[in-house]
């Protein structure tokens, strides 16, 4: 797989989405035009059923456009074997979704180590533990996901996405279930990742919070994008 790395970072050409069920045809995205510069902190905003979780999932390459191309690195998404894009995923791209999967039959801390392990880079303990701190969670390093809240596990598993460091972090909705204290915390150690690795970062979010910290709201509605712009000008 040949990355452009003059390229943006995601570029999306007319991108619709459609999802087809039995008797109603939904159309999630009808059009949607963007571009992502490497290192840009870009905030999603827009109503529940906007479209902001399918925008996520296809720049992940976890979905594919019904029409229009998505296209990481000058690569288009859609065009990749399956078993390309999962080394992308693995690789480059780390995400953070909602539903949260962390390994159940490892601590936090072991699952922060494989993380760090599957995307090419063997940590100690201490480092692990030094993610876990980050997010708030040092405390339950030695704890298994089943015994934490579902605000833990997601902080647990941006603790694992650091630990990754790539070179994208898309996070849907990570600041959702937590108190104000917890999400300026896990936005401090995301604005650190983009300081120090360069990492280009998207958050959907309800929250205002997130998107005052963002370089740039997106704003959907009704699977457009309606507004577009540098909040801190
Ligand atoms: P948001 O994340 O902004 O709340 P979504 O991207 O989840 O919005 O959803 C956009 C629209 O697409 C909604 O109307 C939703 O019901 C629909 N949708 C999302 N995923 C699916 C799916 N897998 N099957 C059918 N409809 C879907
Ligand atoms: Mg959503």
């Amino acid at each position: 797989m040949v990355m452009n790395t003059d390229a943006a970072t995601f570029e999306l050409t007319d991108v619709i989405r459609v999802f087809r069920e039995v008797d109603v045809e939904t159309i999630a995205l009808r059009g949607v035009d963007l571009s992502i510069a490497p290192g840009e902190f870009v905030a999603v905003t827009g109503r529940s059923g906007s479209g902001k979780s399918t925008l996520l999932s296809l720049m992940a390459g976890a979905d594919r456009p019904t029409a229009g191309r998505v296209a990481f690195r000058g690569v288009d998404l859609g065009r990749l074997e399956d078993r390309e894009r999962d080394e992308l995923r693995g690789s480059e791209i780390g995400i953070v979704f909602q539903a949260q999967n962390l390994f159940s039959m490892l601590t936090l801390r072991e699952n922060v180590e494989l993380a760090a392990r599957l995307a090419g880079r063997t940590i100690a303990s201490e480092e692990a533990v030094a993610q876990l701190e980050a997010v708030g969670l040092a405390a339950r390093a030695e704890h298994r996901p089943e015994s934490l809240s579902g605000g833990e596990q997601q902080r647990g598993a941006l603790a694992c996405i650091l630990a990754a460091r790539p070179s994208v972090l898309l996070g849907d909705e990570i600041t959702g279930e937590l108190d104000t204290h917890s999400a300026d915390a896990v936005l401090d150690v995301v604005e650190r990742l983009r300081d120090e690795s360069g990492t280009t970062v998207l958050l959907a979010t309800h929250d205002a919070r997130v998107a005052r910290r963002a370089d740039r709201v997106l704003q959907l509605r009704d699977g457009r994008v309606v507004h577009d712009g540098t909040e801190r000008q």
